[in-house]
């Protein structure tokens, strides 16, 4: 099965690589964005990717995280703070862990659609 040109970038952007090589880096610390490739020398830094991240990180966690809350909700064997502690750092982490990949995948499919010159 081959792979659509635009989701070959946006994998690879959501795998924190370069849209165009796949090899460089596309972030030079958490969520900061390099200039330019390592690799391949693509102007990858030219691409903003705005308030989208965020907004789609929320979108993507949030039924996850309201189905847990209802959950543990009906889990009364655990105390309550126990609960409430465990999905307060799920949802920490999982934020963490999902933003820069989203971030990545989303400038990585807006590289498909940048203007070429
Ligand atoms: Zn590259």
């Amino acid at each position: 099965m081959a792979l659509s040109p635009s989701l070959i970038c946006l994998l690879r952007g959501a795998r924190l690589k370069c849209p165009a090589c796949g090899r460089g880096h596309l972030f030079t610390a958490y969520l900061k964005q390099a200039p330019e490739c390592d690799a391949c020398g693509a102007p990858t830094g030219e691409i903003a990717a705005e308030d989208g991240p965020p907004w789609l990180t929320v979108l993507m966690l949030g039924p996850l995280l309201a189905a847990l809350t209802f959950i543990a909700a009906r889990h009364e064997t655990w105390p309550l703070w126990i609960r409430l502690a465990g999905l307060g750092a799920f949802a920490v982490g999982a934020v963490l862990v999902m933003l820069p990949r989203v971030k990545g995948g989303l400038i990585g499919a807006l590289w498909t659609m940048r203007a070429k010159d």
